[in-house]
């Protein structure tokens, strides 16, 4: 069995930077990621934003993701390799030759998290085509150049909401309006005002989803708006934030130390980044 000092899974701006400051101080360090490229979330977030917290510069993600790549070169740096469990210290590995063990002295996990989908929220009504969270949408938008809808309802007021409007701008498509259960938006004031004026999107506030109509495709959503239900019609519906951390590897074992968003909450790329660093460091020490 293929043994290493540390092996990192996960190739996101965590993941990678954690890579980067093990090599810079003298420790092997594999790094496994799932998908083809390396590069995390960043890959299909074609909007600015992104690397001044890390580089002091200003990219869209896939800019940053492919900055994070180049800063990755010499790098022990396997994709197309997804962990499948972790028992002790050895991982199950699954990549296009098959399954394989890989035993780890240290293992950092850094697999980030994903929107809550349509599937965990209680939501009634029928099933049909253009139901998706943020990340859906910018992976059909930003990697494939596919409009999935022209009126979508998006659904939240985190900073990801906002980066869902910027996405549908991207390709042309025009929100009807965004809502929002509580009484104010999550995102720092004023997104509500930037969404109306600059990019024609109403922001309504206690709001909740109660159905989605629609038998292709959406038609339609019923909301309670104020505690009145209505119909407004639309052909999508976007599910934005409450996140969930890509934590089904988690074990709590002393070798396994976490970087980034596996930690639950949304935070910057450029946090995370830093956040992969300091472990790096720690492990480094041997205090992670
Ligand atoms: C829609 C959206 C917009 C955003 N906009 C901004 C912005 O403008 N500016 C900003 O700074 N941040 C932004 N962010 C936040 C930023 O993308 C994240 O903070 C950052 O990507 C988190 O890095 P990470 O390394 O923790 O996780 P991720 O980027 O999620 O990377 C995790 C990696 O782990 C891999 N992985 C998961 N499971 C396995 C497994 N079992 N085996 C192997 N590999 C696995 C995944 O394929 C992925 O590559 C945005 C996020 C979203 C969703």
């Amino acid at each position: 069995m293929e043994r290493r000092d540390v092996v990192i899974i996960g190739g996101g701006p965590a993941g990678l930077s954690a890579a980067r400051r093990l090599s810079e101080l003298d420790i092997a360090a594999t790094v496994l990621e799932r998908e083809q490229q390396a590069g995390g979330v960043p890959r299909h977030c074609g909007h600015l934003g992104f690397g001044w917290e890390s580089h002091r510069r200003i990219w869209t993600g896939p800019g940053f993701a492919a900055q994070l790549r180049d800063d990755s070169k010499g790098l022990d740096l396997r994709t197309g390799h997804t962990v499948l469990g972790i028992d002790g210290d050895v991982l199950r590995v699954q990549n296009q030759h098959g399954i394989s063990e890989m035993a780890a002295g240290r293992i950092i996990l850094a697999t980030g998290t994903r929107e809550t989908p349509r599937s965990a929220r209680l939501v009634g009504g029928a099933r049909p085509r253009g139901v998706m969270t943020t990340g859906a949408l910018q992976a059909n938008v930003y990697l494939q150049n596919f409009k999935p809808f022209d009126r979508p309802v998006i659904i939240g007021s985190e900073l990801v909401s906002f980066s869902a409007i910027l996405t549908c701008r991207h390709i042309g498509i025009r929100p009807v309006a965004m809502i929002e259960a509580k009484d104010r938006i999550s995102a720092p004031r004023p997104g509500d005002l930037i969404a109306k004026l600059v990019y024609g999107v109403p922001v309504w506030t206690r709001t909740s989803l109660i159905a989605i109509e629609g038998r292709g495709q959406v038609e339609a959503v019923e909301i309670e708006r104020n505690g009145k239900r209505e119909h407004i019609a639309c052909d999508g519906v976007i599910f934005t934030g409450e996140w969930v951390p890509e934590a089904a590897l988690l074990v709590n074992r002393p070798q396994v130390t976490l970087a980034g968003n596996v930690h639950g909450d949304l935070k910057t790329s450029g946090a995370c980044w830093r956040e992969g660093r300091a472990i790096a460091e720690q492990v480094a020490r041997g205090s992670a």
